[in-house]
């Protein structure tokens, strides 16, 4: 479970944060549903999105990087960083610390671009309190048999880590409802779809318009000399 540490807020009113900040998704899932390979593909076909790369005391598996999957780091480390109140979120997760850091996420939503978050539902909820406006995406397997196949599939979890996950599952599955939108990840493509889908929808909302074409509407709705 999480340590109950108080999250410290990205923005200190929320309301003053820029009118041309990026929006925040919160994609979660239980370990091996797919968030990391559609989050993944979703950014292959769209630039103007991110994901943040979580801090992690959990040990790197093969063919992962430092900076690049996670920031891989000590138990001191992480412990300080809390200290420091350097954490958008951060949770305890299969016995491990993972958190997002406040710098990756604030630096670039101020640049007006679109974050993605791939946390679990712990982290889901501390967000959600900083940043009520956030997307948030559940992601299910289409049952306990793919879900099993799919971890140990992907040949980076001996047993015991697989066992483990399996375990966790249910429990992390129990949250789909707090979320405000669920994909069934079965076939791939589809599944990828709808979470295009759900951007695009974000971003045709009447407030992201307002200030993504604000020089368009301005020169529409001129009044004709
Ligand atoms: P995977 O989901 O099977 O790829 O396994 P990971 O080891 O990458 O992630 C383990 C758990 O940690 C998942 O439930 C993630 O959603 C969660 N997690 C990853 N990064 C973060 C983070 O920055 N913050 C929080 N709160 N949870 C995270
Ligand atoms: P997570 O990040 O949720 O733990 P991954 O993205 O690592 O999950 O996916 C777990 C495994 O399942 C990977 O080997 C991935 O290629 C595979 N996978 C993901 N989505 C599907 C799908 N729709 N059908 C079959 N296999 C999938
Ligand atoms: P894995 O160790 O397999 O990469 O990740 C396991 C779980 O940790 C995943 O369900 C993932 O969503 C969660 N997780 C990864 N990074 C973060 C993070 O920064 N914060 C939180 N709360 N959960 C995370």
């Amino acid at each position: 479970m999480s340590r109950p540490d108080t999250p410290v807020s990205a923005f200190a009113n929320a309301s003053a944060a820029p009118a041309t900040q990026g929006t925040l998704y919160i994609v979660s899932a239980p370990s091996g549903a797919g968030k990391t390979s559609l989050v993944r593909a979703l950014l292959e076909r769209n630039a103007a999105i991110g994901v943040a790369v979580s801090h992690t005391t959990r040990a790197m598996r093969p063919g992962e990087a430092d900076g690049v999957n996670y920031h891989f780091v000590t138990e001191e480390t992480f412990e300080a960083m809390i200290a420091r109140g350097e954490f958008f979120e951060h949770a305890w997760v299969f016995d491990r610390h993972y958190g997002t850091s406040r710098a990756e996420v604030e630096k670039r939503l101020a640049l007006g671009e679109d974050v993605i978050l791939e946390i679990d539902w712990q982290g889901a909820r501390q967000v959600r309190e900083l940043a009520p406006e956030a997307e948030s995406i559940f992601i299910l397997p289409p049952s306990r048999e793919a879900l099993r196949e799919r971890l140990a599939g992907r040949g980076t979890d001996d047993d015991a880590v697989i066992a483990r996950r399996m375990r966790d599952a249910v429990s992390e599955m129990s949250h789909f409802d707090e979320y405000e939108h669920v994909i069934i990840n079965d076939t791939f493509e589809h599944a990828l779809h709808e979470l295009e889908c759900i951007v695009h929808a974000r971003r045709s909302r009447l407030d992201k318009v307002r200030t993504r074409y604000a020089r368009l509407l301005a020169e529409l709705l001129d009044a004709p000399r």
